[in-house]
């Protein structure tokens, strides 16, 4: 069987399906969207903290720091427009008086960025958290806010059905191209005009069987979450989040609470053994063990990846989990964490050439061909207005 349409998107995640919603807007007609799994949300889209951003951690130039404030923007408008879950809870950046220099980095990369932040002393920090670790200095982010990804994935998935130009194929796996213009895939191969690859762990692959980005490659870590037992839930109203290492693209353990009410303690970012792995080591494969063998020679290669995978695999033990969470909530005991089934993969590029983590998104263009690649945290944040900028480039 093969079918035909205008443009194809891989992947049925938050970047997919808000560039449909874009191309719509631009007249275009006639879009294939597949999706490998049978349902929405199955990856990192369906499986984040659930937190809009407010743009305040990121380098001036960066797609981040030019898409966060508006994606955050948009997605609030979005949600209230269509009755969706959203709690505007805010929150505190704390830190001992060491790392207060990167406190005050985090302050000018927002302004340079357009993000609201405001540097609060000991006393504002108890009136909005009130069990936050004393700090002499802190960084509140009112425009912090959290939402509940799923509802938000199967909101856009209805509005994109309903426009008619939209035809989703799920359980339908994009597999290579016959010639530059069809794709294949287990349910028959489609001809398309344009292809858009929002493959998420994936798209490194997808990208390399066009013959683009050769020198990246996923790594996938693993963010698993605890949380606060709920008669404790009081001791976090927002989000409170450490000063990050900003060598690394991850934000520190942090407590969020979460749009149902719990307080969730993590994501961790341990380097994991497969781009889908979500078990402990239930998915051992080729794959896997060429991962391992790509985090060692990384291990011993590179700073920036030494200093996150040993700062974040120490977040696995609960006894470092604890005391990490208590720099930021003096009051949390051990009895005040539970497990949660709670996890998700962050598919971490790496540029091979450099053997360092890439820290923004990656936009690769090809003929007709386009390929979003590395789009980690803050993309679910930025999607909207990200979305705007791809569709512009295209
Ligand atoms: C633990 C964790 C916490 C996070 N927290 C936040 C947060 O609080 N705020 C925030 O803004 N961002 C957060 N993020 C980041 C955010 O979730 C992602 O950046 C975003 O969801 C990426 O969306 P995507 O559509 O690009 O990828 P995905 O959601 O992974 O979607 C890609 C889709 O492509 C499909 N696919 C892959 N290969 C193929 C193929 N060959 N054929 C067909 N389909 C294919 C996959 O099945 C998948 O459904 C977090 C991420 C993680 C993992």
């Amino acid at each position: 069987m093969e079918i035909s349409c205008h443009t194809l998107i891989v992947g049925a995640g938050i970047t997919g399906l808000t560039i449909a919603r874009e191309l719509i807007e631009e007249g275009v007609e006639d879009i294939v969207i597949i999706e490998k799994e049978n349902s929405l949300g199955a990856h990192a889209s369906g499986r984040n903290s659930g937190v809009l951003h407010a743009g305040i951690y990121y380098s001036p130039g960066t797609y981040k720091a030019r898409f966060c404030v508006e994606g955050n923007r948009l997605m609030k408008e979005y949600c209230r427009e269509n009755g969706l879950a959203l709690k505007e809870t805010g929150k505190v950046i704390v830190t001992d008086e060491i790392r207060q220099d990167v406190l005050f980095e985090l302050k000018k990369r927002a302004d340079q960025s357009g993000a609201e932040s405001i540097i609060i002393d000991h006393k504002q920090l108890r009136e909005i958290e009130p069990y936050a670790a004393p700090s002499e200095k802190a960084l509140y982010s009112p425009n912090t806010a959290v939402i509940n990804p799923m509802e938000i994935l199967v909101s856009i998935k209805e509005e994109l059905e309903s426009t008619r130009k939209v035809r989703f194929m799920f359980g339908t796996s994009f597999s290579g191209l016959r010639d530059s213009s069809i794709a294949i895939t287990n349910q028959g191969s489609i001809r398309f005009k344009k292809f858009i690859n929002a493959a998420g762990s994936f798209a490194d692959k997808i990208a390399h069987s066009f013959g683009v980005g050769s020198q990246y490659k996923v790594l996938p870590f693993k963010g698993t979450y605890k949380r606060l037992v709920k008669k404790r839930s009081y001791l976090v109203r927002g989000n409170i989040y450490p000063v990050p290492d900003l060598r690394n693209p991850f934000l520190g353990v942090h407590f969020t609470r979460g749009i149902d009410g719990y307080v969730y303690i993590g994501p961790t970012a341990i380097p994991a053994f497969g781009r889908e792995e979500y078990g402990l080591l239930n998915d051992l494969s080729i794959e896997s063990l060429s991962i391992l063998g790509r985090d060692i020679l990384l291990f011993f290669t590179n700073d920036g990846f030494r200093a996150a995978a040993v700062s974040e695999t120490k977040k696995y033990l609960r006894k470092y989990l604890l005391s990490e969470a208590k720099k930021l909530l003096p009051e949390v005991k051990m009895d005040d964490i539970q497990d949660t089934p709670k996890v998700g993969i962050r598919p971490q590029l790496v540029d091979w050439n450099s053997k360092k983590l890439v820290m923004d998104f990656i936009l690769l263009k090809d003929g007709d061909s386009l390929h979003i690649l590395n789009a980690i945290s803050p993309a679910f944040t930025c999607s909207m207005a990200f979305a705007k900028h791809v569709v512009k480039e295209f």
